[in-house]
């Protein structure tokens, strides 16, 4: 045993070269696949790669919804795309803030001079040296040449683009959800959604910057909507279920603790009192879930039913 983690840990400080992501992109449908980052939070045995983004053949060009965590993650993904069909990225589109879903943007700016187009968070909260929660966790290595970058067309209402014959509508929430913008992308001629962070399976959600009443609301326009593919923002279930598991926990979380918040439950109790046993199994639940049933009791505890 010993022998095999020091071999491991020496091939692990010869390879100078860029981290191996071994990124393998799923087949979703006949013009669409998807690379599925693991169930964790960013650290640098993953090398950032715990998000979910995917391409979309347009015909002669792709198009990206989320661009992966760093630029390294995003030129590797596209080695793998090219061995698919050679075409340069049209359009990024750039689904949250939150940055394991969009630094990766950078390398494509750089390659294609790709569009990149999305939420108007990134521009209003991040300047060109921030220093991100990416930046503050990967090693130099990992996060090498990845830069922030500026949204060039903010997407804040149902906005239709069209990339050859392919068309994508973006569809912002237009309340909290996961943050207090996020943006979901349908398209039609193969009825699959891109859920972005409003949906994840596989692990507990990080509702920090989010809502349980904007999560519902999100997760039901989204189940209003034909389709046969769901992409979680996080999550390897991307059948027409993947919306299953995050419909059932914003359900629970809302029902238990405006149950608490009746009970008389205090703030200091409430996670005693809510635990979401039904997801103890599910990757993330001991670091996220407690905190999203305390942030839940100080969103609903005044809440009134509309
Ligand atoms: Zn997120």
């Amino acid at each position: 045993m010993r022998k095999i983690v020091v071999s491991t840990f020496l091939i692990g400080t010869i390879s100078l070269f860029a981290f191996d992501y071994n990124l393998e992109p799923k087949k979703i449908n006949q013009n669409t696949w998807c690379f599925l980052g693991k169930l964790e939070a960013p650290s640098k045995k993953n090398g950032g790669f715990m998000s979910n983004h995917c391409f979309v053949n347009t015909g002669k060009n792709y198009v990206l919804i989320d661009a992966g965590g760093t630029y390294e993650i995003a030129r590797q993904a596209y080695e793998e795309m090219s061995k698919i069909s050679k075409l340069p990225v049209h359009t990024v589109i750039l689904t949250h803030e939150h940055d394991d879903h969009w630094l990766g943007a950078s390398y494509y700016k750089e390659k294609f001079n790709s569009k990149l187009i999305g939420t108007s968070l990134i521009n209003k909260n991040y300047t060109l040296d921030s220093k991100t929660r990416m930046f503050k966790t990967l090693s130099k290595d990992e996060i090498k040449n990845t830069k922030i970058i500026k949204v060039e067309k903010e997407i804040t209402e149902p906005t239709i683009i069209k990339v050859d014959n392919t068309e994508f509508q973006i569809i912002p929430v237009g309340v909290k959800a996961h943050t207090s913008e996020d943006l979901f992308v349908y398209i039609p001629s193969n009825k699959t959604i891109f859920s972005s962070d409003l949906v994840m399976n596989g692990r507990i959600t990080s509702n920090r910057d989010g809502s349980v009443i904007g999560e519902l609301k999100a997760v039901k326009m989204m189940n209003e909507m034909d389709y046969e593919n769901l992409i979680p923002g996080h999550g390897h279930d991307t059948s027409k279920n993947a919306i299953n598991e995050t419909k059932q926990y914003f359900t629970l979380l809302k029902q238990r603790v405006m149950k608490a918040v009746e009970d008389d439950i205090g703030v200091g109790e409430v996670t005693k009192v809510v635990k979401m046993e039904e997801f103890k199994d599910k990757a993330l639940f001991e670091q996220l879930n407690k905190r999203n049933v305390f942030d839940a009791y100080g969103e609903l505890e005044f809440y009134e039913e509309e």
